[in-house]
């Protein structure tokens, strides 16, 4: 990317400015994915560069009973130094295991639900967990549902002329939470990919089950999810099958690689297991 400007705003309302004056222009938080990975952007021609890095109000992260509410400029670091408890324990070890120690001091949330070409990290877990994203353009402001970024080929669908400013996390607890990640640890992989799963019982049954395997493109169903609600804990072993055999079914039809479909299964798999052990989040 060959960059002929750089605009440091100072607050918001400049950054907004400067991106209706500049609607190409490329938005840098931490920089540490726009800059990882060679040219990231037509090289032909020369860019502006909006810096968010000095903006105060998008640093702020606050609490309700309800939710956690976090500003898009606050750093992976920053989310980890919170204290225990403040922000739900599934997403807290997601974090954890983004990067090195000098990545996450730069990183920052937004930036990371930001990557236009594939879901990074923080993005399954928050997806499941239904959290809504702020977007500001000019004066005018929209919460969007992030489940509402995933294009229907399953790929990132994100806004383009928009700041993402803040991000709205749900504290609904949840009895099951896995997060595991394949792939290589620490450095910046494409062939990373990252399984979730989220469940809620009530009075020994499944209330609410959630899974997100985002591998190349995000893979879910709500339609499994839903026919899964309502079945008594432990899950019966014909219900797993059924389940998996459905899971097969929906990756064979949104033609999924064989390799990554397997992965899928396996985690699916032992979610169910881990979910009839009573494994708490
Ligand atoms: C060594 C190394 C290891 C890494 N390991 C991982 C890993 O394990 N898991 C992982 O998920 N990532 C990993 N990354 C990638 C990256 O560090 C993270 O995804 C990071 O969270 C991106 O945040 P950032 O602030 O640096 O974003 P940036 O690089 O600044 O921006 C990323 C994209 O988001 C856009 N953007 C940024 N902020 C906003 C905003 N507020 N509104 C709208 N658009 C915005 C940018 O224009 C850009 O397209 C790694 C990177 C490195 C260098």
């Amino acid at each position: 990317m060959r960059i002929d400007e750089v605009i440091v705003p100072a607050t918001l309302s400049e950054a907004l400015s400067a991106l209706k004056r500049n609607p190409d222009a490329v938005l840098c938080a931490g920089g540490t994915e726009l800059f990882s990975e060679g040219p990231a952007g037509p090289a032909d021609r020369n860019r502006t560069l909006i810096s968010l890095h000095g903006i105060q109000e998008l640093r702020h992260v606050s609490r309700t009973d309800l939710y956690v509410e976090v500003g898009s400029m606050t750093t992976l670091a920053e989310l980890l130094a919170l204290k225990e408890g403040f922000v739900p324990e599934t997403l807290r070890s997601v974090v954890h295991g983004i990067g090195t120690f000098a990545v996450r001091n730069l990183a920052t949330l937004g930036g990371n639900l930001s990557v236009t070409d594939r879901f990074r990290d923080c993005f399954p877990i928050l997806a499941c967990m239904d959290a809504l994203a702020e977007y500001r353009q000019g004066t005018a402001s929209r919460w969007v549902n992030l489940n509402r970024l995933i294009g229907p080929r399953g790929t990132p669908e994100m806004p383009r002329g928009e700041i993402l400013t803040r991000i709205r996390i749900p504290l609904g607890g949840w009895d099951l939470g896995i997060a595991h990640k394949l792939g290589f640890p620490r450095i910046n992989s494409r062939k990373s990919s990252l399984f979730v799963a989220l469940a809620r019982t009530d009075k020994r049954a499944l209330s609410d089950i959630r899974i997100l395997y985002a591998c190349d493109r995000a893979l879910r169903s709500r339609e499994i999810e839903s026919s899964l609600a309502g079945k008594k804990i432990p899950l019966l072993p014909r219900d797993i099958e059924s389940a998996v055999g459905a899971y097969a079914d929906y990756c064979s039809h949104a033609g999924i690689r064989e390799s990554s479909a397997a992965r899928f299964l396996t985690l699916v798999r032992r979610a169910f297991n881990q979910l009839n052990e009573g494994v708490t989040a």
